[in-house]
Protein backbone atom coordinates (compact mmCIF):
# COMPACT_ATOMS: atom_id res chain seq x y z
CA UNK A 1 0.00 0.00 0.00
CA UNK A 2 1.28 3.99 -0.10
CA UNK A 3 1.83 5.50 3.36
CA UNK A 4 3.27 8.60 3.86
CA UNK A 5 6.42 8.18 6.25
CA UNK A 6 8.33 10.29 8.45
CA UNK A 7 11.86 10.16 7.40
CA UNK A 8 13.04 12.59 9.80
CA UNK A 9 13.34 16.31 11.21
CA UNK A 10 15.35 18.53 9.52
CA UNK A 11 14.70 17.55 6.23
CA UNK A 12 13.09 19.03 2.99
CA UNK A 13 10.33 17.20 3.70
CA UNK A 14 9.61 15.18 6.78
CA UNK A 15 7.38 12.87 5.30
CA UNK A 16 8.12 10.71 1.84
CA UNK A 17 5.38 8.19 0.18
CA UNK A 18 6.68 4.47 0.20
CA UNK A 19 5.18 0.99 -0.79
CA UNK A 20 5.19 -0.53 2.17
CA UNK A 21 3.37 -3.92 3.33
CA UNK A 22 -0.62 -3.85 3.94
CA UNK A 23 -0.87 -4.41 7.74
CA UNK A 24 -1.77 -7.46 8.72
CA UNK A 25 -4.69 -7.58 11.35
CA UNK A 26 -4.25 -9.89 14.34
CA UNK A 27 -6.88 -11.76 15.82
CA UNK A 28 -8.73 -8.53 17.88
CA UNK A 29 -7.66 -5.94 15.32
CA UNK A 30 -9.96 -4.18 12.46
CA UNK A 31 -8.22 -3.68 9.01
CA UNK A 32 -9.15 -0.34 8.23
CA UNK A 33 -9.34 1.35 4.74
CA UNK A 34 -8.79 5.28 5.88
CA UNK A 35 -11.13 7.65 3.83
CA UNK A 36 -9.75 10.93 5.37
CA UNK A 37 -7.06 12.43 7.83
CA UNK A 38 -6.55 15.16 9.52
CA UNK A 39 -3.22 17.06 9.98
CA UNK A 40 -2.88 17.68 13.35
CA UNK A 41 -0.62 20.52 15.41
CA UNK A 42 1.13 17.94 17.10
CA UNK A 43 2.33 15.66 13.96
CA UNK A 44 3.70 19.15 13.22
CA UNK A 45 5.77 19.67 16.48
CA UNK A 46 7.02 15.68 16.60
CA UNK A 47 8.09 16.43 13.32
CA UNK A 48 9.86 19.30 13.97
CA UNK A 49 13.49 18.15 16.14
CA UNK A 50 12.39 20.84 18.63
CA UNK A 51 11.66 18.45 21.33
CA UNK A 52 10.11 15.11 21.01
CA UNK A 53 9.77 13.75 17.71
CA UNK A 54 8.25 10.42 16.42
CA UNK A 55 10.66 7.80 15.99
CA UNK A 56 11.98 7.63 12.03
CA UNK A 57 9.93 5.41 10.25
CA UNK A 58 6.57 6.12 11.40
CA UNK A 59 3.43 6.91 9.63
CA UNK A 60 1.85 9.55 11.14
CA UNK A 61 -2.46 10.67 11.16
CA UNK A 62 -4.47 10.11 14.23
CA UNK A 63 -7.38 12.27 13.42
CA UNK A 64 -8.92 9.70 10.76
CA UNK A 65 -12.00 8.28 9.75
CA UNK A 66 -12.43 5.10 7.61
CA UNK A 67 -14.49 1.68 6.83
CA UNK A 68 -13.64 -1.61 8.06
CA UNK A 69 -12.79 -4.04 5.18
CA UNK A 70 -11.34 -7.10 7.61
CA UNK A 71 -11.95 -7.95 11.28
CA UNK A 72 -9.73 -10.53 13.48
CA UNK A 73 -11.49 -14.32 14.41
CA UNK A 74 -11.83 -13.06 18.11
CA UNK A 75 -13.12 -9.14 17.27
CA UNK A 76 -17.11 -8.66 18.43
CA UNK A 77 -17.81 -5.48 18.45
CA UNK A 78 -17.23 -4.53 14.53
CA UNK A 79 -17.92 -6.05 11.22
CA UNK A 80 -16.90 -5.31 7.67
CA UNK A 81 -18.31 -2.52 6.21
CA UNK A 82 -18.45 -0.12 9.56
CA UNK A 83 -17.48 3.26 10.05
CA UNK A 84 -15.04 3.68 12.30
CA UNK A 85 -12.31 6.55 13.37
CA UNK A 86 -9.55 5.86 16.13
CA UNK A 87 -8.48 6.37 19.62
CA UNK A 88 -4.95 7.12 20.02
CA UNK A 89 -3.98 4.41 22.11
CA UNK A 90 -6.16 1.20 23.10
CA UNK A 91 -4.50 0.45 26.46
CA UNK A 92 -3.48 -2.78 28.07
CA UNK A 93 -6.73 -3.04 29.69
CA UNK A 94 -5.20 -3.96 33.35
CA UNK A 95 -3.11 -0.75 34.51
CA UNK A 96 -4.49 2.28 36.89
CA UNK A 97 -5.21 4.20 33.69
CA UNK A 98 -7.34 1.41 31.79
CA UNK A 99 -9.51 0.91 34.79
CA UNK A 100 -10.21 4.01 35.50
CA UNK A 101 -11.48 4.36 31.80
CA UNK A 102 -8.60 6.54 29.86
CA UNK A 103 -6.83 4.56 28.17
CA UNK A 104 -5.25 7.04 26.21
CA UNK A 105 -3.09 7.79 29.38
CA UNK A 106 -1.97 3.52 29.65
CA UNK A 107 1.74 3.35 29.96
CA UNK A 108 2.15 0.30 28.60
CA UNK A 109 2.38 -0.36 24.98
CA UNK A 110 2.46 1.69 21.77
CA UNK A 111 0.39 4.42 20.33
CA UNK A 112 -1.88 3.69 17.31
CA UNK A 113 -1.68 6.11 14.23
CA UNK A 114 -1.52 5.32 10.86
CA UNK A 115 -3.96 7.45 9.02
CA UNK A 116 -1.40 8.73 6.47
CA UNK A 117 -1.79 5.30 4.54
CA UNK A 118 -4.02 3.68 2.49
CA UNK A 119 -5.39 1.17 5.14
CA UNK A 120 -4.52 0.63 8.71
CA UNK A 121 -4.44 -1.79 11.79
CA UNK A 122 -6.78 -0.85 14.16
CA UNK A 123 -7.10 -3.01 17.62
CA UNK A 124 -10.67 -3.40 18.47
CA UNK A 125 -10.17 -1.73 21.99
CA UNK A 126 -9.42 1.81 20.21
CA UNK A 127 -11.69 1.31 17.99
CA UNK A 128 -14.87 3.85 17.97
CA UNK A 129 -17.85 3.30 16.27
CA UNK A 130 -19.02 6.17 13.83
CA UNK A 131 -22.93 6.43 13.72
CA UNK A 132 -23.83 5.05 9.80
CA UNK A 133 -25.13 8.02 8.47
CA UNK A 134 -21.83 10.54 9.85
CA UNK A 135 -20.22 11.41 7.18
CA UNK A 136 -15.97 10.30 6.55
CA UNK A 137 -15.52 14.75 7.12
CA UNK A 138 -17.48 15.04 10.12
CA UNK A 139 -15.71 11.41 11.63
CA UNK A 140 -12.01 12.68 10.82
CA UNK A 141 -12.85 15.66 13.57
CA UNK A 142 -14.34 13.73 16.09
CA UNK A 143 -10.81 13.52 17.61
CA UNK A 144 -9.69 16.97 17.99
CA UNK A 145 -13.65 17.90 18.97
CA UNK A 146 -12.70 15.16 21.88
CA UNK A 147 -9.58 16.79 23.10
CA UNK A 148 -11.52 19.88 23.34
CA UNK A 149 -14.99 18.26 25.10
CA UNK A 150 -12.17 16.07 27.92
CA UNK A 151 -10.23 19.61 28.38
CA UNK A 152 -12.83 21.36 29.60
CA UNK A 153 -14.55 18.62 31.73
CA UNK A 154 -11.53 18.06 33.48
CA UNK A 155 -11.71 22.00 34.26
CA UNK A 156 -14.45 21.47 36.41
CA UNK A 157 -16.15 24.88 35.35
CA UNK A 158 -18.84 26.32 37.38
CA UNK A 159 -21.96 27.54 35.26
CA UNK A 160 -21.10 31.24 34.61
CA UNK A 161 -17.16 31.13 34.55
CA UNK A 162 -15.31 33.64 32.28
CA UNK A 163 -12.98 31.93 30.19
CA UNK A 164 -9.93 33.13 27.73
CA UNK A 165 -9.24 30.22 24.94
CA UNK A 166 -5.76 31.06 23.98
CA UNK A 167 -4.93 30.09 20.24
CA UNK A 168 -7.90 28.96 17.81
CA UNK A 169 -6.75 26.33 16.02
CA UNK A 170 -8.57 22.93 15.94
CA UNK A 171 -8.48 22.24 19.72
CA UNK A 172 -8.83 25.95 20.81
CA UNK A 173 -12.06 25.86 18.76
CA UNK A 174 -13.14 22.96 20.25
CA UNK A 175 -12.43 24.38 23.26
CA UNK A 176 -14.55 27.60 23.08
CA UNK A 177 -17.05 25.00 21.77
CA UNK A 178 -17.20 22.92 24.58
CA UNK A 179 -16.75 26.11 27.05
CA UNK A 180 -20.05 27.55 25.58
CA UNK A 181 -21.55 24.55 25.78
CA UNK A 182 -20.78 23.35 29.24
CA UNK A 183 -22.06 26.73 30.76
CA UNK A 184 -19.53 29.42 30.74
CA UNK A 185 -20.85 33.05 31.05
CA UNK A 186 -18.47 34.61 28.39
CA UNK A 187 -15.52 33.71 26.31
CA UNK A 188 -13.46 35.38 24.88
CA UNK A 189 -10.70 33.51 21.85
CA UNK A 190 -7.04 35.25 21.55
CA UNK A 191 -4.67 34.64 18.41
CA UNK A 192 -2.17 35.92 16.83
CA UNK A 193 -3.30 36.18 14.02
CA UNK A 194 -7.07 38.10 13.24
CA UNK A 195 -7.98 35.69 10.38
CA UNK A 196 -9.12 33.13 13.34
CA UNK A 197 -11.50 35.52 14.50
CA UNK A 198 -14.57 34.63 12.04
CA UNK A 199 -14.47 30.93 12.88
CA UNK A 200 -13.83 31.31 16.69
CA UNK A 201 -17.34 33.16 16.56
CA UNK A 202 -18.25 30.97 14.55
CA UNK A 203 -17.58 27.88 16.80
CA UNK A 204 -18.86 30.16 19.94
CA UNK A 205 -16.58 32.60 21.03
CA UNK A 206 -18.38 35.44 22.31
CA UNK A 207 -15.51 37.85 21.25
CA UNK A 208 -12.11 37.80 20.16
CA UNK A 209 -8.45 39.51 20.82
CA UNK A 210 -5.93 39.69 18.48
CA UNK A 211 -2.91 38.50 20.83
CA UNK A 212 0.26 41.39 20.88
CA UNK A 213 0.60 44.58 22.93
CA UNK A 214 -1.58 45.27 25.48
CA UNK A 215 -3.01 41.71 25.46
CA UNK A 216 -4.04 41.39 29.14
CA UNK A 217 -5.51 44.36 29.26
CA UNK A 218 -7.63 43.89 25.90
CA UNK A 219 -8.64 40.57 27.40
CA UNK A 220 -9.94 42.33 30.73
CA UNK A 221 -11.85 44.83 28.93
CA UNK A 222 -13.72 42.29 26.41
CA UNK A 223 -14.77 39.55 28.93
CA UNK A 224 -15.47 41.95 32.00
CA UNK A 225 -12.55 41.09 33.95
CA UNK A 226 -9.75 38.59 34.09
CA UNK A 227 -10.93 35.33 33.34
CA UNK A 228 -11.55 32.21 35.87
CA UNK A 229 -10.07 29.61 33.05
CA UNK A 230 -7.30 30.41 30.28
CA UNK A 231 -7.37 27.22 28.27
CA UNK A 232 -3.66 27.33 26.45
CA UNK A 233 -4.43 25.81 22.84
CA UNK A 234 -1.40 26.40 20.89
CA UNK A 235 1.14 24.91 22.26
CA UNK A 236 3.62 27.39 21.42
CA UNK A 237 6.50 28.39 23.96
CA UNK A 238 6.03 30.95 26.23
CA UNK A 239 2.25 30.59 26.00
CA UNK A 240 1.89 29.19 29.58
CA UNK A 241 3.55 31.59 31.19
CA UNK A 242 1.12 33.74 28.91
CA UNK A 243 -2.05 32.22 29.99
CA UNK A 244 -0.25 32.70 34.01
CA UNK A 245 -0.69 36.12 33.22
CA UNK A 246 -3.98 36.25 32.13
CA UNK A 247 -5.88 34.70 34.74
CA UNK A 248 -7.21 36.31 37.59
CA UNK A 249 -6.35 35.21 41.15
CA UNK A 250 -7.36 31.77 42.26
CA UNK A 251 -7.50 31.25 38.42
CA UNK A 252 -7.37 27.72 36.31
CA UNK A 253 -4.96 27.32 33.76
CA UNK A 254 -5.78 24.43 31.43
CA UNK A 255 -2.77 23.10 28.89
CA UNK A 256 -4.13 21.46 26.05
CA UNK A 257 -1.30 22.88 23.51
CA UNK A 258 0.67 19.70 24.02
CA UNK A 259 3.66 21.99 23.58
CA UNK A 260 6.89 19.49 23.33
CA UNK A 261 9.85 21.71 24.31
CA UNK A 262 10.73 23.12 27.25
CA UNK A 263 8.21 25.90 27.96
CA UNK A 264 9.52 28.09 30.93
CA UNK A 265 7.15 29.60 33.78
CA UNK A 266 7.78 31.85 36.87
CA UNK A 267 6.14 29.61 39.63
CA UNK A 268 6.15 32.81 41.55
CA UNK A 269 3.92 34.26 39.32
CA UNK A 270 1.06 31.45 39.67
CA UNK A 271 1.78 31.57 43.32
CA UNK A 272 0.86 34.93 43.76
CA UNK A 273 -2.37 34.18 42.38
CA UNK A 274 -2.76 31.32 43.74
CA UNK A 275 -3.17 29.67 39.88
CA UNK A 276 -3.96 26.50 39.36
CA UNK A 277 -2.20 24.36 36.19
CA UNK A 278 -3.23 21.42 34.78
CA UNK A 279 -2.46 19.08 31.98
CA UNK A 280 -5.46 17.19 30.48
CA UNK A 281 -4.66 14.17 28.04
CA UNK A 282 -7.05 13.05 25.20
CA UNK A 283 -10.07 11.64 26.05
CA UNK A 284 -12.22 8.87 27.03
CA UNK A 285 -13.76 6.26 25.21
CA UNK A 286 -16.88 7.69 26.16
CA UNK A 287 -16.14 11.25 25.53
CA UNK A 288 -14.80 10.13 21.76
CA UNK A 289 -18.18 8.35 21.40
CA UNK A 290 -20.44 11.14 22.85
CA UNK A 291 -18.95 13.74 20.29
CA UNK A 292 -19.61 11.19 17.41
CA UNK A 293 -22.99 11.09 18.41
CA UNK A 294 -23.89 14.75 19.15
CA UNK A 295 -22.65 15.16 15.78
CA UNK A 296 -24.75 13.01 14.11
CA UNK A 297 -27.66 14.94 15.97
CA UNK A 298 -26.66 17.89 14.23
CA UNK A 299 -25.98 19.92 17.44
CA UNK A 300 -23.03 21.14 15.85
CA UNK A 301 -21.46 21.27 12.20
CA UNK A 302 -17.65 21.28 13.01
CA UNK A 303 -16.94 20.98 9.23
CA UNK A 304 -16.45 24.77 9.54
CA UNK A 305 -12.94 23.69 10.74
CA UNK A 306 -11.61 22.27 7.81
CA UNK A 307 -10.58 25.42 5.78
CA UNK A 308 -8.82 23.13 3.10
CA UNK A 309 -9.37 19.71 1.73
CA UNK A 310 -6.43 17.94 0.22
CA UNK A 311 -5.89 14.93 -2.23
CA UNK A 312 -3.30 12.06 -0.32
CA UNK A 313 -0.53 13.47 -3.37
CA UNK A 314 -0.25 16.92 -1.77
CA UNK A 315 0.30 15.44 1.73
CA UNK A 316 4.08 15.83 2.09
CA UNK A 317 4.06 19.09 0.62
CA UNK A 318 1.10 21.05 2.36
CA UNK A 319 2.73 19.34 5.58
CA UNK A 320 5.51 21.22 5.30
CA UNK A 321 3.57 24.52 4.52
CA UNK A 322 1.88 24.26 7.27
CA UNK A 323 4.62 24.80 9.60
CA UNK A 324 4.98 28.43 8.05
CA UNK A 325 2.72 31.07 9.25
CA UNK A 326 -0.94 30.20 7.45
CA UNK A 327 -4.30 30.51 8.11
CA UNK A 328 -5.50 27.17 7.74
CA UNK A 329 -7.31 25.70 10.90
CA UNK A 330 -7.88 22.14 9.65
CA UNK A 331 -6.11 20.50 6.97
CA UNK A 332 -8.09 16.82 5.52
CA UNK A 333 -6.40 14.81 3.67
CA UNK A 334 -8.13 12.52 1.56
CA UNK A 335 -6.75 9.13 0.88
CA UNK A 336 -9.73 6.38 0.28
CA UNK A 337 -12.46 8.65 0.06
CA UNK A 338 -13.87 9.60 -3.45
ZN1 LIG B 1 -4.37 15.54 17.10
ZN1 LIG C 1 -3.21 0.08 30.59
Amino acid sequence: MKAAVFKGAGLARALEFETVDDPKPGPRDLLVKVGRCGICGTDLHMTSGHGWDFPVGTILGHEYAGEVVAVGREVERFKVGDRVSGMARAGCGACEACFRGMPLLCQNGDGEMGGYAEYLRLPEGAAAQLPKTLSLADGALVEPLAIGLHGVRMANMPIGAKVLVLGAGSVGLAAIFWARRLGAQRVVAASRSAARGPMALAMGADAFVQTGQDEVAKVIETLGGPPDFVFECAGAVGLLAQAINHAKVFGQVVSLGFCTAPDPIVPGTAAMKQVSLCFPLAYSPGEFEQVADLMLAGVVDPKVMVTSTIGFDDLPETFEALRGPNDQTKVHVLIGEA
